[in-house]
Protein backbone atom coordinates (compact mmCIF):
# COMPACT_ATOMS: atom_id res chain seq x y z
CA UNK A 1 0.00 0.00 0.00
CA UNK A 2 1.27 2.85 -1.01
CA UNK A 3 0.38 6.79 1.09
CA UNK A 4 1.09 9.92 -0.43
CA UNK A 5 -0.01 12.85 1.30
CA UNK A 6 -0.70 16.68 -1.05
CA UNK A 7 -0.29 20.08 1.57
CA UNK A 8 -2.48 22.28 0.17
CA UNK A 9 -0.84 24.02 2.97
CA UNK A 10 -3.48 25.84 6.27
CA UNK A 11 -3.46 28.52 7.58
CA UNK A 12 -6.10 28.77 10.84
CA UNK A 13 -6.45 31.65 13.50
CA UNK A 14 -4.30 29.05 15.49
CA UNK A 15 -1.60 27.51 13.40
CA UNK A 16 0.14 27.94 10.02
CA UNK A 17 1.18 25.57 7.68
CA UNK A 18 2.05 27.69 4.85
CA UNK A 19 5.62 27.71 3.36
CA UNK A 20 8.12 28.64 4.86
CA UNK A 21 6.19 27.47 7.45
CA UNK A 22 5.47 23.61 7.82
CA UNK A 23 2.34 22.98 9.58
CA UNK A 24 1.58 20.71 11.51
CA UNK A 25 -1.15 17.92 9.80
CA UNK A 26 0.99 16.81 7.23
CA UNK A 27 3.63 15.78 10.00
CA UNK A 28 1.39 14.15 12.33
CA UNK A 29 -0.68 11.99 9.35
CA UNK A 30 2.61 10.89 7.93
CA UNK A 31 3.60 9.54 11.52
CA UNK A 32 -0.34 8.38 11.80
CA UNK A 33 0.42 6.22 8.99
CA UNK A 34 3.82 4.56 9.99
CA UNK A 35 5.06 3.79 6.78
CA UNK A 36 7.20 5.44 4.02
CA UNK A 37 4.82 8.16 3.05
CA UNK A 38 5.50 10.39 -0.32
CA UNK A 39 4.71 13.84 1.04
CA UNK A 40 3.86 15.98 -2.45
CA UNK A 41 3.33 19.97 -2.14
CA UNK A 42 0.06 21.61 -3.88
CA UNK A 43 3.43 23.23 -5.97
CA UNK A 44 4.72 19.99 -6.90
CA UNK A 45 1.49 19.10 -7.97
CA UNK A 46 1.04 22.41 -10.46
CA UNK A 47 4.69 21.76 -11.85
CA UNK A 48 3.44 18.64 -13.08
CA UNK A 49 0.03 19.87 -14.15
CA UNK A 50 0.85 23.16 -16.16
CA UNK A 51 4.45 22.86 -16.83
CA UNK A 52 5.00 18.88 -17.32
CA UNK A 53 7.74 19.31 -14.50
CA UNK A 54 9.71 21.62 -15.62
CA UNK A 55 10.93 24.23 -13.77
CA UNK A 56 11.08 27.84 -15.61
CA UNK A 57 13.90 30.34 -15.11
CA UNK A 58 12.35 33.61 -13.90
CA UNK A 59 13.32 36.00 -16.43
CA UNK A 60 14.14 39.89 -15.47
CA UNK A 61 11.35 41.22 -16.66
CA UNK A 62 9.22 38.49 -13.95
CA UNK A 63 8.12 38.04 -10.76
CA UNK A 64 9.26 34.53 -9.18
CA UNK A 65 6.76 31.70 -9.81
CA UNK A 66 5.13 31.57 -6.09
CA UNK A 67 2.72 28.87 -7.26
CA UNK A 68 5.56 26.31 -7.81
CA UNK A 69 7.93 27.61 -5.52
CA UNK A 70 7.82 24.94 -2.82
CA UNK A 71 8.71 21.92 -4.83
CA UNK A 72 9.69 18.86 -2.59
CA UNK A 73 12.47 16.77 -3.68
CA UNK A 74 10.12 14.40 -5.65
CA UNK A 75 9.00 16.56 -7.70
CA UNK A 76 10.34 14.73 -10.88
CA UNK A 77 7.99 12.30 -10.11
CA UNK A 78 4.80 13.16 -9.55
CA UNK A 79 3.23 11.16 -12.09
CA UNK A 80 4.71 7.69 -11.28
CA UNK A 81 4.38 8.92 -7.10
CA UNK A 82 0.88 9.28 -7.98
CA UNK A 83 0.19 6.23 -10.80
CA UNK A 84 1.46 4.27 -7.85
CA UNK A 85 -0.76 5.55 -5.02
CA UNK A 86 -3.22 3.67 -3.03
CA UNK A 87 -4.23 6.35 -0.58
CA UNK A 88 -3.74 9.40 -1.54
CA UNK A 89 -4.94 12.46 1.57
CA UNK A 90 -5.14 16.17 1.26
CA UNK A 91 -4.10 18.26 3.41
CA UNK A 92 -6.03 21.58 2.95
CA UNK A 93 -7.55 24.70 4.47
CA UNK A 94 -7.31 28.28 4.96
CA UNK A 95 -9.69 30.31 7.63
CA UNK A 96 -7.74 33.29 8.23
CA UNK A 97 -6.64 34.20 4.54
CA UNK A 98 -4.08 36.64 4.17
CA UNK A 99 -1.15 37.03 1.88
CA UNK A 100 2.16 35.04 1.15
CA UNK A 101 5.18 36.48 0.23
CA UNK A 102 6.25 32.78 -1.50
CA UNK A 103 3.64 30.56 -1.41
CA UNK A 104 -0.60 30.38 -2.74
CA UNK A 105 -2.21 27.78 -1.02
CA UNK A 106 -4.20 25.45 -2.78
CA UNK A 107 -8.19 25.52 -2.55
CA UNK A 108 -10.57 22.61 -3.37
CA UNK A 109 -11.69 23.95 -6.75
CA UNK A 110 -8.23 23.88 -7.81
CA UNK A 111 -7.16 20.25 -6.58
CA UNK A 112 -10.37 19.02 -7.39
CA UNK A 113 -9.70 18.93 -11.47
CA UNK A 114 -5.90 17.73 -10.45
CA UNK A 115 -6.60 14.92 -8.53
CA UNK A 116 -10.36 13.52 -9.99
CA UNK A 117 -8.75 11.15 -12.78
CA UNK A 118 -6.75 9.04 -10.05
CA UNK A 119 -7.60 5.86 -9.67
CA UNK A 120 -6.86 5.48 -5.62
CA UNK A 121 -9.20 6.38 -2.55
CA UNK A 122 -8.70 9.99 -1.93
CA UNK A 123 -9.45 11.30 1.27
CA UNK A 124 -9.90 15.01 1.93
CA UNK A 125 -8.48 16.26 5.91
CA UNK A 126 -7.24 19.17 7.49
CA UNK A 127 -9.03 22.61 8.12
CA UNK A 128 -11.41 22.13 4.70
CA UNK A 129 -13.04 19.64 6.48
CA UNK A 130 -14.54 23.01 8.51
CA UNK A 131 -14.89 24.98 5.46
CA UNK A 132 -11.80 26.74 3.17
CA UNK A 133 -11.54 30.17 1.80
CA UNK A 134 -8.41 31.44 0.20
CA UNK A 135 -10.12 35.51 0.25
CA UNK A 136 -11.33 37.27 3.22
CA UNK A 137 -14.79 39.33 3.05
CA UNK A 138 -16.25 35.92 1.85
CA UNK A 139 -17.96 33.11 3.06
CA UNK A 140 -16.34 29.83 2.51
CA UNK A 141 -15.86 28.05 -0.64
CA UNK A 142 -18.47 25.72 -2.22
CA UNK A 143 -17.12 22.84 -4.05
CA UNK A 144 -18.50 19.29 -5.06
CA UNK A 145 -16.88 17.05 -2.37
CA UNK A 146 -18.39 13.64 -4.28
CA UNK A 147 -14.02 13.33 -5.65
CA UNK A 148 -13.06 12.23 -2.20
CA UNK A 149 -13.95 8.86 -0.55
CA UNK A 150 -14.04 10.47 2.34
CA UNK A 151 -14.02 14.13 4.47
CA UNK A 152 -11.79 12.71 7.40
CA UNK A 153 -12.05 14.55 10.43
CA UNK A 154 -10.27 12.20 12.78
CA UNK A 155 -7.15 12.80 10.83
CA UNK A 156 -7.37 16.41 11.43
CA UNK A 157 -7.80 16.25 15.26
CA UNK A 158 -5.89 13.05 16.36
CA UNK A 159 -6.02 13.52 20.39
CA UNK A 160 -3.03 14.13 21.99
CA UNK A 161 -1.67 10.96 23.47
CA UNK A 162 -1.78 9.63 19.93
CA UNK A 163 -0.04 13.18 18.97
CA UNK A 164 2.77 12.44 21.34
CA UNK A 165 3.71 8.91 19.15
CA UNK A 166 2.89 10.54 15.60
CA UNK A 167 4.22 13.82 15.84
CA UNK A 168 8.02 12.59 16.36
CA UNK A 169 7.43 9.83 13.81
CA UNK A 170 6.41 11.93 11.35
CA UNK A 171 9.22 14.35 11.46
CA UNK A 172 11.00 12.56 9.34
CA UNK A 173 9.24 13.94 6.59
CA UNK A 174 11.35 17.14 6.46
CA UNK A 175 13.90 15.27 4.96
CA UNK A 176 12.11 15.47 1.55
CA UNK A 177 11.66 18.79 1.61
CA UNK A 178 14.42 20.17 0.35
CA UNK A 179 14.42 24.16 1.43
CA UNK A 180 14.56 25.66 4.83
CA UNK A 181 11.21 25.47 6.89
CA UNK A 182 9.99 26.86 10.05
CA UNK A 183 8.44 24.51 11.90
CA UNK A 184 5.24 25.10 13.50
CA UNK A 185 4.51 23.50 16.75
CA UNK A 186 1.44 22.80 18.38
CA UNK A 187 1.13 23.12 22.35
CA UNK A 188 -2.50 23.24 22.72
CA UNK A 189 -6.15 23.98 21.43
CA UNK A 190 -9.70 25.04 22.27
CA UNK A 191 -10.02 28.54 23.57
CA UNK A 192 -10.94 29.30 27.43
CA UNK A 193 -12.12 32.26 27.68
CA UNK A 194 -13.50 33.48 23.92
CA UNK A 195 -16.25 33.18 22.42
CA UNK A 196 -15.81 35.21 19.43
CA UNK A 197 -18.25 35.58 16.93
CA UNK A 198 -16.24 34.69 13.80
CA UNK A 199 -14.27 31.78 15.30
CA UNK A 200 -14.12 28.71 14.47
CA UNK A 201 -11.36 27.23 17.08
CA UNK A 202 -14.20 26.56 19.86
CA UNK A 203 -16.17 25.28 17.24
CA UNK A 204 -12.93 22.63 16.63
CA UNK A 205 -11.61 21.97 19.63
CA UNK A 206 -12.18 21.96 23.66
CA UNK A 207 -9.51 23.52 25.70
CA UNK A 208 -6.81 21.13 26.12
CA UNK A 209 -2.83 21.14 26.20
CA UNK A 210 -0.71 18.66 25.00
CA UNK A 211 2.35 17.14 27.76
CA UNK A 212 4.86 19.54 27.80
CA UNK A 213 7.51 16.31 27.68
CA UNK A 214 5.61 15.79 24.33
CA UNK A 215 5.96 18.81 23.12
CA UNK A 216 9.58 18.73 24.10
CA UNK A 217 10.14 15.45 22.66
CA UNK A 218 9.08 17.03 18.96
CA UNK A 219 11.51 20.00 18.99
CA UNK A 220 14.33 17.78 19.93
CA UNK A 221 13.64 15.21 16.97
CA UNK A 222 13.37 18.12 14.56
CA UNK A 223 15.92 19.71 15.99
CA UNK A 224 17.78 16.26 15.68
CA UNK A 225 17.11 15.97 12.07
CA UNK A 226 18.41 19.46 11.47
CA UNK A 227 15.81 21.94 11.96
CA UNK A 228 16.40 25.52 13.88
CA UNK A 229 13.83 27.57 12.79
CA UNK A 230 10.31 27.29 15.57
CA UNK A 231 7.63 28.27 16.36
CA UNK A 232 5.39 27.49 18.97
CA UNK A 233 2.15 29.00 17.20
CA UNK A 234 -0.37 26.13 17.12
CA UNK A 235 -2.28 27.47 20.05
CA UNK A 236 -5.02 30.13 20.97
CA UNK A 237 -2.86 31.81 24.07
CA UNK A 238 1.07 31.06 24.66
CA UNK A 239 0.32 32.76 28.03
CA UNK A 240 -2.47 30.12 28.67
CA UNK A 241 -0.15 27.13 28.41
CA UNK A 242 0.14 25.71 31.87
CA UNK A 243 3.90 25.41 31.55
CA UNK A 244 5.17 27.72 29.01
CA UNK A 245 7.92 29.22 31.26
CA UNK A 246 9.65 25.40 32.02
CA UNK A 247 9.11 24.59 28.50
CA UNK A 248 11.33 27.49 27.05
CA UNK A 249 13.50 27.42 29.45
CA UNK A 250 14.58 23.04 28.68
CA UNK A 251 13.96 24.06 24.69
CA UNK A 252 16.95 26.22 25.38
CA UNK A 253 19.11 23.96 27.39
CA UNK A 254 18.37 21.13 24.83
CA UNK A 255 18.82 22.61 21.65
CA UNK A 256 21.27 25.07 21.80
CA UNK A 257 22.06 25.84 18.71
CA UNK A 258 18.57 26.49 17.43
CA UNK A 259 18.25 30.14 15.81
CA UNK A 260 15.04 30.78 15.86
CA UNK A 261 12.53 30.53 18.93
CA UNK A 262 9.27 32.21 18.33
CA UNK A 263 5.50 32.45 19.51
CA UNK A 264 2.40 33.01 18.36
CA UNK A 265 -1.27 34.17 19.37
CA UNK A 266 -1.45 36.07 23.43
CA UNK A 267 -4.87 36.75 24.80
CA UNK A 268 -3.67 40.27 25.79
CA UNK A 269 -5.82 39.51 29.20
CA UNK A 270 -3.56 37.06 30.27
CA UNK A 271 -0.53 39.29 29.68
CA UNK A 272 -2.07 41.93 32.36
CA UNK A 273 -2.81 38.71 34.34
CA UNK A 274 1.11 37.51 34.33
CA UNK A 275 2.00 41.01 36.35
CA UNK A 276 0.35 39.11 39.38
CA UNK A 277 3.64 36.93 39.03
CA UNK A 278 5.78 39.41 38.39
CA UNK A 279 5.74 38.91 34.33
CA UNK A 280 7.32 35.75 34.48
CA UNK A 281 5.86 34.73 31.41
CA UNK A 282 7.34 37.87 29.44
CA UNK A 283 10.49 37.76 31.40
CA UNK A 284 10.57 34.27 30.18
CA UNK A 285 9.90 35.12 26.44
CA UNK A 286 12.30 37.86 26.16
CA UNK A 287 15.19 35.80 27.59
CA UNK A 288 14.99 32.51 26.51
CA UNK A 289 13.11 32.84 22.53
CA UNK A 290 15.09 34.52 19.65
CA UNK A 291 14.53 38.56 19.08
CA UNK A 292 12.17 39.75 16.41
CA UNK A 293 9.28 37.89 18.54
CA UNK A 294 6.11 38.89 18.26
CA UNK A 295 3.12 37.98 20.49
CA UNK A 296 -0.11 38.54 17.98
CA UNK A 297 -3.10 39.93 19.90
CA UNK A 298 -6.76 39.27 18.82
CA UNK A 299 -7.84 42.60 19.50
CA UNK A 300 -9.82 42.63 16.61
CA UNK A 301 -11.76 45.83 17.03
CA UNK A 302 -11.21 48.42 19.10
CA UNK A 303 -14.61 49.71 19.40
CA UNK A 304 -16.50 49.01 22.79
CA UNK A 305 -19.94 48.23 20.70
CA UNK A 306 -18.29 45.82 18.28
CA UNK A 307 -16.31 43.91 21.57
CA UNK A 308 -19.77 43.73 23.25
CA UNK A 309 -21.54 42.65 20.35
CA UNK A 310 -19.34 39.84 18.83
CA UNK A 311 -17.97 38.84 22.06
CA UNK A 312 -14.58 39.76 21.59
CA UNK A 313 -12.49 38.65 24.29
CA UNK A 314 -10.28 42.11 24.75
CA UNK A 315 -11.37 45.31 25.81
CA UNK A 316 -9.40 48.64 24.17
CA UNK A 317 -8.38 49.46 27.47
CA UNK A 318 -6.72 45.83 28.50
CA UNK A 319 -5.36 45.48 25.04
CA UNK A 320 -3.99 49.13 25.78
CA UNK A 321 -2.37 47.51 28.65
CA UNK A 322 -0.49 44.71 27.27
CA UNK A 323 0.79 47.15 24.99
CA UNK A 324 2.69 48.48 27.21
CA UNK A 325 3.97 45.93 29.00
CA UNK A 326 5.29 44.02 26.17
CA UNK A 327 7.02 47.54 25.48
CA UNK A 328 8.80 47.74 28.83
CA UNK A 329 10.26 43.97 28.68
CA UNK A 330 10.82 43.81 24.98
CA UNK A 331 12.07 46.49 23.48
CA UNK A 332 15.62 46.43 23.52
CA UNK A 333 17.19 45.28 20.56
CA UNK A 334 18.12 42.37 19.97
CA UNK A 335 20.80 39.64 18.31
CA UNK A 336 19.07 39.95 14.94
CA UNK A 337 18.80 43.81 14.59
CA UNK A 338 14.58 43.66 15.68
CA UNK A 339 13.55 44.25 18.71
CA UNK A 340 13.36 41.25 21.41
CA UNK A 341 9.42 41.25 21.86
CA UNK A 342 6.62 43.49 20.78
CA UNK A 343 3.12 43.07 20.72
CA UNK A 344 1.51 42.68 17.12
CA UNK A 345 -2.16 43.72 16.91
CA UNK A 346 -5.42 41.94 14.37
CA UNK A 347 -7.96 44.04 13.17
CA UNK A 348 -11.02 42.50 11.67
CA UNK A 349 -13.47 44.44 9.12
CA UNK A 350 -16.83 43.04 8.54
CA UNK A 351 -18.07 42.04 12.02
CA UNK A 352 -21.06 42.81 13.84
CA UNK A 353 -22.40 46.29 15.09
CA UNK A 354 -19.52 47.86 12.29
CA UNK A 355 -19.88 51.54 12.08
CA UNK A 356 -17.83 54.62 10.67
CA UNK A 357 -17.38 55.29 14.84
CA UNK A 358 -15.28 51.58 14.93
CA UNK A 359 -12.64 53.09 12.50
CA UNK A 360 -12.28 56.52 14.41
CA UNK A 361 -12.09 53.97 17.54
CA UNK A 362 -9.53 51.71 15.86
CA UNK A 363 -7.51 55.19 14.69
CA UNK A 364 -8.02 57.17 18.02
CA UNK A 365 -6.52 53.61 20.31
CA UNK A 366 -3.31 53.06 17.90
CA UNK A 367 -2.73 56.53 17.61
CA UNK A 368 -2.26 56.57 21.52
CA UNK A 369 0.08 54.20 21.37
CA UNK A 370 1.86 55.58 18.52
CA UNK A 371 1.81 58.59 20.49
CA UNK A 372 3.50 57.69 23.77
CA UNK A 373 6.20 55.96 21.88
CA UNK A 374 5.20 52.28 22.15
CA UNK A 375 5.83 50.13 19.56
CA UNK A 376 3.66 47.73 17.97
CA UNK A 377 5.63 45.75 15.63
CA UNK A 378 2.52 44.98 13.21
CA UNK A 379 -0.64 45.33 12.50
CA UNK A 380 -2.86 42.81 10.23
CA UNK A 381 -6.25 44.05 8.72
CA UNK A 382 -8.40 41.44 7.37
CA UNK A 383 -11.96 41.26 6.57
CA UNK A 384 -14.00 38.40 7.98
CA UNK A 385 -14.31 35.18 6.33
CA UNK A 386 -17.88 33.58 7.71
CA UNK A 387 -18.33 30.10 8.48
CA UNK A 388 -21.10 27.76 9.38
CA UNK A 389 -21.51 27.08 12.56
CA UNK A 390 -19.80 30.27 14.24
CA UNK A 391 -22.42 33.01 15.71
CA UNK A 392 -21.35 35.35 12.98
CA UNK A 393 -23.03 32.72 10.91
CA UNK A 394 -25.64 32.45 12.53
CA UNK A 395 -26.60 35.97 13.07
CA UNK A 396 -25.54 38.94 10.97
CA UNK A 397 -23.60 36.81 8.49
CA UNK A 398 -21.98 39.24 6.04
CA UNK A 399 -24.29 42.43 6.83
CA UNK A 400 -21.69 44.58 7.99
CA UNK A 401 -19.87 43.15 5.46
CA UNK A 402 -21.56 44.53 2.74
CA UNK A 403 -22.66 47.90 4.43
CA UNK A 404 -18.78 49.35 5.01
CA UNK A 405 -17.20 47.34 2.36
CA UNK A 406 -16.77 50.06 0.11
CA UNK A 407 -14.94 52.53 3.60
CA UNK A 408 -12.66 49.40 4.24
CA UNK A 409 -9.61 50.58 1.50
CA UNK A 410 -9.29 53.82 3.22
CA UNK A 411 -9.21 52.41 6.55
CA UNK A 412 -6.91 50.00 5.89
CA UNK A 413 -4.93 53.19 4.36
CA UNK A 414 -5.48 55.41 7.03
CA UNK A 415 -3.70 52.91 9.35
CA UNK A 416 -1.43 52.09 6.96
CA UNK A 417 -0.04 55.89 6.02
CA UNK A 418 -0.91 57.33 9.60
CA UNK A 419 0.24 54.56 12.12
CA UNK A 420 2.31 51.65 10.50
CA UNK A 421 4.56 53.91 8.46
CA UNK A 422 6.07 55.79 11.33
CA UNK A 423 5.82 53.55 13.33
CA UNK A 424 8.33 51.08 11.00
CA UNK A 425 10.29 53.91 10.89
CA UNK A 426 10.68 53.72 14.93
CA UNK A 427 11.03 49.84 14.75
CA UNK A 428 13.93 49.85 12.31
CA UNK A 429 15.43 53.24 11.68
CA UNK A 430 17.93 53.71 8.93
CA UNK A 431 20.98 51.93 9.26
CA UNK A 432 19.61 49.29 11.08
CA UNK A 433 21.25 45.96 10.35
CA UNK A 434 19.16 42.53 10.19
CA UNK A 435 20.85 39.55 10.40
CA UNK A 436 20.03 36.65 8.24
CA UNK A 437 17.74 37.74 5.97
CA UNK A 438 16.52 34.68 3.26
CA UNK A 439 16.43 35.86 0.34
CA UNK A 440 12.74 34.37 -0.81
CA UNK A 441 11.36 36.00 -4.04
CA UNK A 442 12.33 38.43 -7.61
CA UNK A 443 10.07 40.82 -8.52
CA UNK A 444 11.90 42.55 -11.91
CA UNK A 445 14.67 43.28 -10.58
CA UNK A 446 13.87 43.59 -7.06
CA UNK A 447 14.94 40.66 -4.33
CA UNK A 448 12.09 40.46 -1.36
CA UNK A 449 14.14 38.93 1.71
CA UNK A 450 12.94 37.84 5.15
CA UNK A 451 14.54 36.90 8.31
CA UNK A 452 12.76 33.65 9.53
CA UNK A 453 10.55 34.33 12.28
CA UNK A 454 6.90 34.74 13.19
CA UNK A 455 5.44 37.72 11.07
CA UNK A 456 9.13 38.63 9.35
CA UNK A 457 9.05 42.10 8.02
CA UNK A 458 10.17 41.80 4.02
CA UNK A 459 13.09 43.49 3.08
CA UNK A 460 13.76 44.89 -0.77
CA UNK A 461 17.01 44.66 -2.10
CA UNK A 462 17.89 46.65 -5.67
CA UNK A 463 18.76 43.96 -7.77
CA UNK A 464 18.93 40.10 -8.38
CA UNK A 465 20.94 38.79 -5.60
CA UNK A 466 21.15 34.93 -5.30
CA UNK A 467 18.20 33.64 -3.87
CA UNK A 468 17.92 30.53 -0.84
CA UNK A 469 20.81 32.52 0.76
CA UNK A 470 20.97 34.44 3.96
CA UNK A 471 22.41 37.89 3.82
CA UNK A 472 22.77 40.48 6.79
CA UNK A 473 21.02 43.68 5.16
CA UNK A 474 21.34 47.51 6.50
CA UNK A 475 17.94 49.54 6.34
CA UNK A 476 17.90 52.38 3.67
CA UNK A 477 14.54 53.28 3.73
CA UNK A 478 10.71 52.21 4.78
CA UNK A 479 7.47 51.60 2.59
CA UNK A 480 4.22 51.52 4.62
CA UNK A 481 4.77 47.85 5.38
CA UNK A 482 8.02 47.01 4.47
CA UNK A 483 11.43 48.07 4.47
CA UNK A 484 14.29 48.82 1.59
CA UNK A 485 17.60 47.62 2.19
CA UNK A 486 21.36 46.86 0.84
CA UNK A 487 23.14 43.93 1.75
CA UNK A 488 25.84 43.88 4.03
CA UNK A 489 27.38 40.62 3.55
CA UNK A 490 26.38 36.95 2.78
CA UNK A 491 26.25 34.77 5.88
CA UNK A 492 26.78 31.36 5.95
CA UNK A 493 23.66 29.23 8.42
CA UNK A 494 23.88 26.07 8.97
CA UNK A 495 19.91 24.72 8.84
CA UNK A 496 18.43 21.79 7.03
S1 LIG B 1 -10.02 34.54 21.75
FE1 LIG B 1 -11.67 34.62 20.20
S2 LIG B 1 -10.55 34.61 18.22
FE2 LIG B 1 -9.11 33.90 19.78
S3 LIG B 1 -9.33 31.68 19.73
FE3 LIG B 1 -10.70 32.42 21.33
S4 LIG B 1 -12.67 32.62 20.32
FE4 LIG B 1 -11.12 32.49 18.72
Amino acid sequence: MSHTIIDCYTDEPAGLGVPPYLGTYPRYIAGYLNKDVNYLTIDDIRLWKRHNGQIKVTKISQKTDITTYNLTINFKDVKKILEDTDTLIVVLGVHVPGKYLSAVPGTLNEIIPMIQELNCKKILTGPAVFGTQLYGGKFYEKADLSVFDKVDYSMFNFLYKDVKEYSIKGASIIKQIPDYRMIEIETGHGCDIGKCSFCTEPIKNRVEFREKEDVLNEVIEFYRLGARFFRLGKQTCFYTLPYAVELLKEINSHCPEIKVLHIDNVNPVKVVMDGKNDFEITKAIVKYCSSGNIAAFGVESFDIEVVKANTLNTSPSVAYGAVKILNKFGAERGEDGMPKFLPGINIIFGLRNETKKTQEENMKWLKRIYDEGFMLRRINIRQVAIFEGTSLFNEGKDKFLRKNKKMYWKWRNEIRQKIDWPMLQRIVPNGTILTNCYAEIYDGKTTFCRQFGTYPLIVGVKGRIELKKFYDIEVTGHMLRSVTGKVVKEVEVQVV
